[in-house]
């Protein structure tokens, strides 16, 4: 029964021993490596984690009263989240900077910087607010009394925004423009003037003035397509290509659109006529023969381009959205698939309502 045992003096015993040794240190070296692998993979997903998620504002007035970064770095970040759409952080911030700010100067602008945010994300009210705040102190501001006139035109107070060309006109800015269409979209507005004699204006100041292509005749070809033809120069036939092309049939007048080469063609492109066999615009060559060959699988669709900032839209535009120009729209012509249950006159109706 002893010849199981082994003595400790036995040298295997030491032997015994020293794997077990081994044994136990190499398992106990892999579960501290195990560990220290799952702690430090636990800490990366925490560190990443604080990145998914903004800083609140508490964090974020903190850090800016810490003055680790820099004014200018933060009003750099500011730009990138309202570049993003992030109006929320980008406020904050503004707001941040504007309470640790005593400095007049640097106060207003903080304060414009405020308001264009803003009016960027449609907060119109406190947007006026924040100017009226700066124009009570700087009046010569003209990016406050610019931002107020666009602000006031947004908010369809026409009255007010015609004020604020005054000042304006003093500080030496061109005004003429922004005063025509001004005045020509408060009588567009205007519920005492009746339509017939809202038309008869716009035709007469076109003729006066050859301006604001797009909003007369887009309101005139929608009321009285037969002043529309009238005071229509067919030079700027291009600039309403899309109002041209929905246009319902009945509303159509041959005799002079058989007198212009654009409108034969486009007019052919549509299928309304057949007076052009070819055309020197791409789009429309391919729809004259198209229509040759009996297929009607194509028709014109069109995009919005601001002949000032050069931005496209897939809306029309009076005032450049991006670049605030008044009658810079340029009407890009699209080809597209042509959809079978949507007639000119119902198309020609939404256009209206963008
Ligand atoms: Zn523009």
């Amino acid at each position: 029964m002893n010849s199981l045992f082994i003595e400790f003096r036995d040298p295997l015993f030491g032997i015994i021993v020293f794997v077990a040794l081994i044994f136990i240190i190499a398992f106990v070296s892999y579960w501290w490596g195990r560990l220290r692998s799952k702690e430090d993979h636990r800490y990366l997903e925490r560190f990443l984690r604080s990145f998914t998620k903004p800083p609140s504002q508490t964090e974020l007035h903190r850090e800016i009263g810490s003055s680790a970064v820099s004014q200018k770095s933060w009003l750099l970040v500011a730009q990138t989240y309202v570049q993003n759409g992030d109006f929320e952080q980008a406020v904050a911030i503004y707001r941040s900077l504007l309470e640790m700010q005593h400095e007049p100067h640097r106060r207003r602008e903080l304060l414009l910087l405020l308001a264009q945010t803003y009016f960027k994300a449609g907060f119109l009210e406190r947007c006026e607010t924040i100017l009226l705040k700066i124009l009570g102190r700087f009046p010569r501001t003209p990016q406050a009394l610019k931002l107020l006139l666009f602000t006031y035109e947004r908010l369809r107070s026409f009255d007010k925004a015609l004020q604020v060309l005054e000042p304006l006109d003093e500080l030496g800015n061109d005004i003429a423009g922004d005063r025509r269409y001004l005045e020509t979209v408060s009588l567009l507005q205007d519920a005492r003037t009746d339509t017939a004699a809202k038309c008869r204006r716009l035709a007469e100041e076109y003729r006066e003035h050859h301006t604001l292509t797009y909003l007369t005749f887009e309101y005139l070809f929608r009321h009285d397509p037969a002043v529309a033809w009238a005071a229509l120069e067919l030079s700027a036939s291009r600039i309403i290509a899309d109002i041209l092309w929905y246009l319902p049939e009945e509303h159509l007048n041959l005799d002079i659109i058989s007198g212009d080469g654009y409108l034969r063609q486009l007019y052919s492109a549509r299928g309304s006529v057949n007076l052009a066999q070819n055309s020197s615009e791409f789009e429309l060559d391919v729809l004259i023969k198209l229509r040759q060959s009996g297929q009607s699988g194509a028709t014109l669709q069109f995009e919005y381009l601001c002949g000032h900032c050069k931005q496209i839209f897939p809306f029309p535009f009076h005032r450049c959205p991006n670049c605030h120009t008044i009658d810079s729209v340029v009407t890009e012509p699209l080809l597209g698939k042509a959809v079978a249950d949507f007639a000119p006159s119902e198309r020609s109706e939404r256009a209206y309502e963008v």
